[in-house]
């Protein structure tokens, strides 16, 4: 291409809100044959609710919620926050934690008011040791519906499954439909559970799913879509996104994620409407088809 064609599809592309930080990377877009997403914050709009709460029998669901919630106010998860939100939604009094954990991709623990609390996605409680069996098929249902189980122990006691749903973007099944019609593949990389980023896979027609991936493991996921299909373009919001942008034969951030993310990545969207990905896309295969 042409510095000049360059200046003008990077020129056009901005008008959409989408920023080339470097000119090649309209070149390299241009070879791209699968595009990876990030879910929270990318596909959806990264502000999860809290949607279920089943406490095991011997449990008070109210004194269970609070435990719970005091322990993620220190938490920056956005899972944390919506915990946080319905919990006071609910007026309880939150006390503050003490030996606080979190453990990246797994969940967070502390002693509230001297009992332990224990909370995360199921590979967190199953390396504690919990057996939580007992609550399969109510896990099942809630991934099913596209809701993230989650659950929490108190005292070495298995004590509830909630689950949080995050809302899809509006322009995400469109951005979707738009990569497919330029011919392209399309896949998800999340560290949330298996069978919720299934249904919601199959909810937008996405073609592969890389699920319950630990925030070092995206950057493996990336090679093996590489591998699998060709160049690969990412686009992702988070500081755990970080790698996989860099690792990216392009790198496309969200504009209104983190500054690391957008540091990492070649491309930014100034909005957070994902329909700017195919845009982009569309714009290096005009500005680059008359040239070779
Ligand atoms: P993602 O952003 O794709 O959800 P993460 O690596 O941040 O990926 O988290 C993976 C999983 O770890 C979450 O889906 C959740 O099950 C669990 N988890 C992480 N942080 C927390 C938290 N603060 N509270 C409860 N669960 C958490
Ligand atoms: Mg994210």
């Amino acid at each position: 291409a042409t510095p000049t064609s360059i200046m003008v599809g990077t020129g056009r592309a901005a008008e959409l809100g989408v920023l080339f930080r470097k000119g090649q990377a309209l070149q390299t877009l241009r070879d791209t044959k699968v595009v990876a997403l990030d879910k929270t914050g990318t596909l959806t709009k990264g502000q999860p609710e809290l949607t279920d709460l089943h406490v095991m029998p011997s449990f008070d669901e109210n004194h269970t919620l609070a435990l719970i919630a005091a322990v993620e106010q220190h938490s920056e998860h956005p899972i944390a926050e919506a915990i946080v939100v319905a919990a006071k939604a609910r007026e309880l009094t939150l006390a503050t934690p003490e030996d606080f954990q979190s453990l990246s991709g797994l969940g967070v623990a502390a002693k509230v008011n001297g009992q332990k609390v224990e909370v995360g996605a199921d590979r967190y409680l199953i390396r504690l040791g919990y057996d939580l069996s007992a609550l399969n098929d109510t896990a099942q249902q809630l991934a099913k519906e596209g809701k993230s189980p989650l659950y929490a122990a108190i005292d070495d006691k298995l004590a509830a499954i909630i689950a949080v749903a995050d809302p899809i973007k509006e322009g995400t099944p469109a951005a979707i439909n738009a990569l497919h019609a330029l011919g392209l593949k399309v896949a998800m990389i999340t560290g949330d559970n298996r069978h919720t980023a299934q249904a919601i896979a199959a909810q937008l027609g996405i073609d592969e799913v890389k699920a319950e991936v630990m925030p070092d493991g995206k950057v493996a996921a990336l090679k093996a879509l590489r591998e699998q299909y060709g160049p690969v373009a990412f686009v992702g919001d988070g500081i755990n996104d970080a790698p996989a942008l860099a690792e990216a034969d392009v790198g496309l951030a969200i504009g209104t994620g983190t500054d690391i993310a957008i540091e990492a990545a070649e491309v930014v969207l100034m909005g957070g409407d994902l329909r700017a990905v195919p845009s982009a896309l569309a714009i290096s295969h005009a500005t680059l088809r008359n040239i070779r």
